[in-house]
């Protein structure tokens, strides 16, 4: 979020300051492996949707500027179980938007993807032009052009400390103070670092994803597509195998708890890292259980009700958050920096952003404070 904003600042001729505490893209935060869902036909707020189309607009400008693919337009099968979870509702609300969308039974599913199997009440809804973003590239790609447009990058100097002023702020890093008129503050699962300057109620989480072998070339890119389950399992997300790198599969909901500065568990710390997942694959993608080829940690960072926080401080309005992306925020991130960058300007931005007020949560569990 922070190098996309980075970008759209630069690219407007702003004086901007990028400060990171590691060197994006890396593989401590919630951004690494591979690959991340963009899809359309939101549930919730109908200005997901309207974001979505926004955002797929921008990363395709961002491909012809980076001279590379970065989203893949593979389609994503959004599989359920619908005596849990229902999908039905967002048809007609993609539709108004103008988003195509399929509605398979699990025969007419088994028929056009043959490496899925399905109980025969299972159904799904399907977005041919949603797809798959290679996330590390799209944040490599922000980087490269947000630099090129005159922004400067200083990695490795996590900001410990916000004084603001009544008409700019000062953020505290090891490597001394940077003064500015405004500032945007995306720091993902370590907002906690941030209080009490900035209390937001986000809980960070531990997920795990793995990548495992396949047979055949049913599941491989280009004829399997992105995809998410609801069963009563619990919710699962994947991508088709890439290059023989094995298809990847992640679980949304679950996941430890995990707080800035403690260490993180490596993939299969636990049992049920590898278990859970091949479990799931053994049973509805069965030729997808293969020998696990490597697995990762990321984090997700959830807020109560898992919509996202982009707002001004209340207190001071120069200064912007965005965090709390609950696990489905990367699809978003180009037209997040889009908003960030209107936001910080003083531009209408031409998207509803009251889901993602601040106030929304009591002063119990949101409050911001003067101090740094
Ligand atoms: C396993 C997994 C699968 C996912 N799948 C999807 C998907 O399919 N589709 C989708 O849309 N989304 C998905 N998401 C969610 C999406 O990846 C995140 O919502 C998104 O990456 C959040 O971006 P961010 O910029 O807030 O956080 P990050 O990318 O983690 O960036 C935060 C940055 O802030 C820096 N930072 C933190 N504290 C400080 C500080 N004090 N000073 C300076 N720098 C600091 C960090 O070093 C980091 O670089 C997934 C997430 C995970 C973990």
């Amino acid at each position: 979020m922070g190098m996309s904003a980075g970008y759209y600042l630069a690219k407007r001729g702003v004086r901007t300051l990028l400060l990171d505490a590691d060197d994006p893209p890396h593989r401590e935060g919630s951004h690494h492996g591979e690959t991340r869902l963009i899809r359309h036909a939101y549930g919730g707020h109908a200005v997901y949707t309207d974001m979505a189309i926004r955002a797929h607009q921008l990363w395709n400008d961002l491909e012809l500027l980076a001279e590379k693919q970065l989203l893949v337009p593979s389609g994503v099968l959004n599989i359920t179980d619908p005596a849990l979870y229902s999908l039905k509702d967002r048809i007609p609300k993609a539709a108004k938007r103008g988003v195509r969308t399929e509605w398979l039974k699990a025969l007419e599913i088994q028929h056009r993807w043959p490496g899925i199997r399905l109980p025969e009440h299972f159904e799904a809804m399907y977005e041919p032009a949603a797809g798959y973003l290679r996330s590390e590239a799209c944040v490599d790609a922000y980087r490269t052009l947000a630099l090129a447009h005159g922004a400067e990058l200083r990695t490795h100097t996590p900001v410990h400390g916000i004084t603001p002023l009544q008409d700019g702020v000062v953020v505290h890093t090891r490597e001394g103070d940077f003064a500015g008129a405004k500032v945007i503050l995306t720091a993902g699962a370590w907002f906690r670092t941030l209080a009490p300057f900035v209390t937001l109620p986000i809980r960070a989480v531990r997920k795990v994803v793995g990548w495992f072998e396949t047979t055949g070339i049913d599941y491989q890119a280009g004829r399997f597509p992105g995809f998410t389950l609801h069963t009563g399992e619990g919710t699962y997300y994947g991508f088709p195998d890439i290059g023989g790198g094995g298809l990847k599969i992640g679980r949304h909901d679950t996941g430890l708890e995990w707080q800035p500065g403690d260490p993180i568990q490596p993939f299969g710390s636990l049992a049920e890292d590898e278990e859970d997942l091949r479990s799931v694959l053994h049973r509805y993608m069965p030729g997808a259980a293969g020998r696990l080829i490597q697995g990762a940690v990321c984090k997700y960072e959830l807020t109560p009700d898992e919509d996202f926080m982009i707002d001004r401080h209340p207190l001071y309005s120069h200064i912007l958050v965005a965090g709390g992306f609950s696990g489905h925020g990367f699809k978003f991130a180009s037209v997040v920096g889009e908003i960030l960058s209107q936001l910080a300007v003083e531009e209408q931005v031409q998207l509803d952003l009251r889901p993602f007020a601040l106030s929304r949560f009591t002063q119990q569990t949101a409050s911001v404070s003067s101090k740094s």
